[in-house]
């Protein structure tokens, strides 16, 4: 009896063990190596990062942001002085702007509502920014401190003795409505501001509720202030409550919904209910740490540390989780598209212009489960608005260029992720391959063109033509490797195979370089290699001359080979950042953001060139990649409020160091390889979610020894410049050995060389 009892615990525990993905590790408390703060020392002329500190759950509804500024743009710069409030914001950029926020403030004594004249003089040595948690005590003698959940969040907020406490809410304007609840000490409402993307309907459901009854309360608007009136709907309005003289402290607890007021209390009874501060924080800090302690470094310096976890806190909080679970406990969603509450999944907030670089092939590798809600939320934004996101907040923006969501369904579909719709997401793929969209960056602006002529003419007015002809042409390799998983027609495939190649067709062989080109096969006149912006997009040919992701041997074999190719790859570093700006009418932030840089032409602070050092890892020179990946870590990151050379843009240029200071880059996303660099770490582990770990050890890495020497993958020599997804996935360890010299013989022959589609027989 006992020996079957026990047997039966066996197979239970085998079959529990089965099914359970997840890897137990060691937990260390990560979460200290976060700065929300960097990239927060920004402003229009010069972007250190363009971020704010956001503090939210791994892919949370709603960030919280303190907020120096106005309600949207650049909601917090670290060299204000003045604090407004804290904010539950959605803003994915300051360019792109923000939606569906709203503000609080303690005021004592005097009550000021207008955020002008609100604000109250706060300095750094009072404020503490976490991922999790965020407290400012202010010079007025009030502190807020808050931590949040997914789509709910808890503050608590001090008064100073003897003075008013008062509590100014804050709608920001375009359109909102506020209700005082004195019975049950809650203020409820909405607000509908935005930027655009956006259904009529649009709204952000709010619910807060207060541990303490108010004294007093009213309503105000830019007009004035209203005592005693309980309920406001303006284009810009807001609420105050006062409580007793003498109130030390107040707890608010606050949750939304996209969908409705209802929804947004579901929420905060399922997300905070009965818990206390305490209890969300640790929970919070806790959700961070688990997905922080997915990836366990071990060496480095402190420096390298904090820029890696503050990197992976950037690359987990895009896209944004837009979805919600309903009263029957059902998956659902406001549809930022149709405007309609639907069934399933949505995301949002993403450029895959930025995006599709790194943060959703670190997806793929780290996060498959999350990948594949991720893929059901494109297959719903297609049904529900008929085309795919090229730049969603939260509905279908303008802005940037490219078919870049292709890049994202083609690198999971093809790394074997499932449980959503591919057959939709691949009609949506072809229709985009054959249509301009309802705005520029949506669909492909000059389609019919490039599938006839095989690139989009500069002369016919859709603007960037040769950087839309080169992203279309990667586009159009994911495409083809997808038709083939999908089993489609062989014209079908044939097609896209031969569009891939479409890069060809810009580079001109006399000036080296790609450039634009008119509807009657000739060049355009007066080619600039140092103009920005006109047939590129935020750079010039410098930077989209490497944009040939798919193919780096054919690049290389239309520079005039190897040799030629390696003299134009060291000439980015080498050629004075010079620029010119006709386009743009003035010199745009990244043109100087590239002198600062320091690097010559290699402008990190912008996403077209950021893989662009890799490539010397497809022509024989791996150790120049080292050395530029390890040169630009070291340079161009710190965990500062200043430490970022330029945007950071939902997760892209954090997840381009998590990816380099592990060693390695997804420089042609769908290829399933990820070319090596030069790892910062003496140990990574990769905690996967099928249970294996990768190990990388990087012996007698440091400042100076920078450079490869000689590697083994699972006790075998390992001479390629480039690990497989397989290979990751199978779990194991890679051992090299890093010293001052470069190696110039490991990975220089064409075998140890990465993908290139030229060279697929
Ligand atoms: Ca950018």
């Amino acid at each position: 009896m006992k020996n079957v009892f026990f047997a039966i615990l066996a197979i239970l525990f085998i079959a529990t063990s089965c099914q359970k993905k997840e890897v137990v590790v060691q937990q260390e408390d990560l979460v200290q190596f976060i700065n929300p703060l960097v990239g927060s020392d920004s402003d229009y002329k010069l972007s250190t990062g363009n971020t704010y500190p956001a503090t939210a759950v791994p892919w949370g509804m709603n960030f919280w942001t303190p907020q120096t500024g106005g309600w949207s743009g650049w909601l917090y710069q670290y060299k204000a002085d003045h604090f407004r409030g804290i904010q539950q914001c959605h803003q994915p950029s300051p360019w792109i702007g923000n939606y569906a926020s709203f503000t609080i403030l303690p005021v004592t004594d005097e009550l000021k509502v207008l955020e002008e004249e609100r604000q109250v003089k706060f300095s750094h040595d009072k404020e503490i920014s976490q991922a999790h948690y965020y407290k400012v005590a202010l010079e007025n003698g009030t502190s807020m401190e808050v931590t949040p959940t997914e789509r709910a969040a808890i503050f608590n907020i001090t008064y100073a003795e003897g003075k008013k406490p008062y509590l100014v809410l804050d709608g920001n304007a375009r359109g909102n409505h506020v209700k005082i609840d004195t019975k049950n000490n809650t203020i409820t409402g909405y607000v509908s501001n935005n930027n655009g993307g956006v259904p009529e309907n649009f709204k952000n459901y709010f619910i807060f509720k207060f541990d303490q009854p108010f004294k007093s309360y009213g309503t105000w608007t830019k007009d004035g202030i209203k005592a005693n009136d309980a309920e406001a709907t303006n284009e810009h309005c807001g609420a105050y409550v006062e409580f007793a003289a003498g109130t030390k402290l107040v707890v608010a607890k606050v949750a939304s919904s996209f969908i409705s007021l209802e929804q947004a209390q579901l929420n905060l009874s399922r997300e905070i209910g009965d818990k206390n501060f305490a209890q969300i924080k640790d929970a919070a800090q806790a959700k961070w740490n688990k997905e922080l302690n997915r990836i366990q470094v071990k060496g480095g310096t402190d420096k390298e540390k904090r820029n890696f976890y503050t990197s992976l806190y950037r690359t987990m909080l895009f896209p944004r989780t837009l979805w919600e679970v309903d009263a029957n406990n059902k998956i659902v969603h406001y549809s930022p598209y149709n405007g309609e509450v639907l069934p399933g999944y949505m995301y949002t907030d993403n450029g895959f212009w930025d995006t599709f670089r790194a943060v959703f092939p670190f997806f793929t590798v780290m996060y498959r489960d999350l990948n594949a809600q991720i893929m059901e939320g494109l297959a719903n934004t297609y049904k529900e608005s008929g085309w795919l996101p090229e730049w969603a907040s939260p509905g279908h923006r303008s802005c940037m260029i490219g078919s870049n969501s292709a890049s994202l369904i083609a690198d999971s579909y093809l790394r074997g992720i499932r449980g959503y719709d591919i057959n939709t997401l691949y009609e949506a793929i072809i229709k985009n391959s054959n249509n301009p969209g309802p705005l520029a960056s949506v669909g492909r602006a000059g389609a019919k063109e490039y599938n006839k002529l095989g690139y989009v003419p500069c002369d016919i007015k859709i603007n960037e033509s040769a950087a839309r002809t080169l992203e279309y042409a990667y586009a159009d390799y994911c495409i083809w490797k997808l038709a083939i998983a999908l089993n489609r027609p062989q014209e079908e495939i044939d097609r896209f195979k031969k569009r891939a190649q479409n890069y060809h067709n810009l580079f001109d062989k006399d000036v080296k370089f790609m450039r634009g080109k008119k509807a009657n096969g000739e060049w355009l006149e007066n080619f600039d290699e140092f103009a920005w912006g006109g047939v590129f997009t935020e750079g010039s040919s410098w930077h989209y001359t490497w944009s040939v992701f798919q193919d780096p041997q054919g690049l290389i074999d239309l520079m005039g080979g190897q040799d030629k190719f390696l003299e134009k790859m060291d000439a980015i570093f080498s050629t004075p950042a010079k620029a010119t700006w006709d386009y743009y009418g003035h010199k745009i932030h990244e043109i100087l953001e590239m002198e600062l840089c320091g690097m010559g032409q290699y402008a990190h602070g912008n996403q077209p060139i950021q893989h662009a050092i890799y490539l010397y890892n497809w022509a024989g020179q791996p150790w120049k990649a080292q050395k530029w990946a390890r040169t630009t870590m070291d340079k161009l990151y710190a965990p500062t409020p200043d430490g970022l050379c330029g945007d950071e843009d939902n997760g892209q240029t954090s997840a381009w160091y998590v990816f380099s200071a592990m060693g390695m880059y997804p420089v042609c996303p769908g290829s399933g390889e990820y070319a090596i660099g030069s790892p910062v770490f003496d140990e990574v582990k990769l905690h996967l979610e099928n249970g294996k770990t990768f190990t990388i050890e990087a012996a007698n890495q440091g400042a100076k020894n920078i450079y490869i020497k000689d590697a083994s993958l699972n006790g075998t020599p390992f001479t390629k410049n480039y690990f497989t997804y397989d290979e990751l996935m199978n779990g194991g360890t890679v051992k090299y050995t890093m010293s001052e010299t470069p190696n110039k013989e490991r990975g220089t022959k064409p075998s140890d060389f990465p993908y290139s589609m030229s060279n697929e027989k």
